[in-house]
């Protein structure tokens, strides 16, 4: 018995790096999955059948069910026709994992280089990729739910460390890639409160694996151990567990955010208040330069305390 036993998977960018993981993980673990993958380069352009296709044949090699779907996450019609594969071929979906996503992997770029095409590439490819597959995901289960039927579902969406975490200084934040990615965190916390009601949950990984992107935007850090013995950290498969455990019907979690660096796994908490002040007057500018000065500095104290 897997942990996924007839459970009905979308994996979007399923084809290469961590998609590719976790469709392979899911599929042993029962699941029966559809691949989607564009198969683009990794800065979003062209489009190839094969990384889809091939990971589909690796499932049913393995003897599991899997089909392909090649559709562009960003088109929403397309969005549409890669969750109804998954209930036109296995009759149901509970599961998506959205991960498919680029990275430029100008690690050495600033702000000021980031040009409109390639930002407005970013957005589309994460936060419209993300939404246009959760919104049709979501209008199925919806129905499903008000037609009485029981719905025990869930989205995981891929966000990452960039999003959320300050970067060393040797890099460029990557604003255009950070500003996806902390998106991704808020549709995930706002589509838990939204889609608990019809028993969905939805939950972020933010990983750390050696893929083609990772490769490309920092190849020291997720570079394969020189020991073949010692534990490989960021072997994308170290994530997928995650990504299963999230996805069976077991797990009670919703609107979390965990990061996952190999066997290292950090559960996460959005902004919260550090401090507070309050009257029940309109606050003068002046009373400000003093009174929030003094909060902020209390705020960067007790964050440093921490
Ligand atoms: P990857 O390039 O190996 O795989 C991404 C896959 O997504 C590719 O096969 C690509 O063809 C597919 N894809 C791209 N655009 C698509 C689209 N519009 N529609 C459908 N498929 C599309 O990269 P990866 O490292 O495995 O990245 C997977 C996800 O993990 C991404 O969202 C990435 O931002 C995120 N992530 C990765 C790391 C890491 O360390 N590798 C860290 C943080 C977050």
């Amino acid at each position: 018995m897997g942990s996924l036993d007839g459970r009905v998977v979308v994996v979007t960018g399923g084809g290469r790096g961590l998609g590719r993981a976790h469709a392979l993980l899911l599929a042993a673990e029962g699941a029966k999955v559809v691949v989607n993958d564009l198969g683009s380069d990794l800065d979003g352009f062209g489009a190839d059948p094969g990384p889809a296709q091939s990971v589909v044949e690796e499932i049913k090699a393995a003897g599991g069910e899997a089909v392909p779907n090649t559709d562009s996450v960003t088109d929403w019609e397309g969005a549409r026709r890669m969750i109804r594969a998954a209930v036109e071929t296995f009759g149901d979906l509970d599961v998506l994992v959205n991960n498919a996503g680029i990275g430029y992997g100008r690690q050495l770029s600033h702000l000021e280089d980031i040009d409109e095409a390639s930002w407005d590439t970013m957005i589309a490819i994460h936060v419209k990729g993300h939404f246009n597959a959760l919104r049709h995901a979501a209008e199925y289960w919806r129905d499903r739910s008000r037609a009485g039927g029981e719905v025990r579902a869930s989205v995981v969406n891929t966000s990452s460390p960039a999003g959320f975490v300050q970067l060393s200084e040797r890099q460029s934040t990557q604003l255009d890639y950070a500003v996806a990615k902390a998106g991704i965190l808020a549709m995930t916390i706002g589509a838990a409160v939204e889609l608990g009601p019809y028993g969905v949950r939805v939950n972020a990984i933010t990983p750390g694996a050696r893929t083609r992107m990772s490769e490309r935007a920092m190849p020291e850090v997720v570079a394969a151990p020189q020991d073949p013995a010692a534990f490989d950290r960021f072997d994308p498969a170290q994530v997928s567990p995650v990504v299963a455990w999230l996805a069976s019907d077991r797990c009670p979690v919703t609107g979390q955010v965990l990061k996952i660096f190999g066997s290292t796994i950090e559960l996460y908490r959005g902004w919260v208040p550090i401090g507070m002040i309050d009257k029940d007057r309109r606050w003068t500018v002046e009373e400000l330069d003093v009174e929030l000065n003094r909060l902020i500095e209390q705020g960067e104290r007790a964050g440093s305390a921490r």
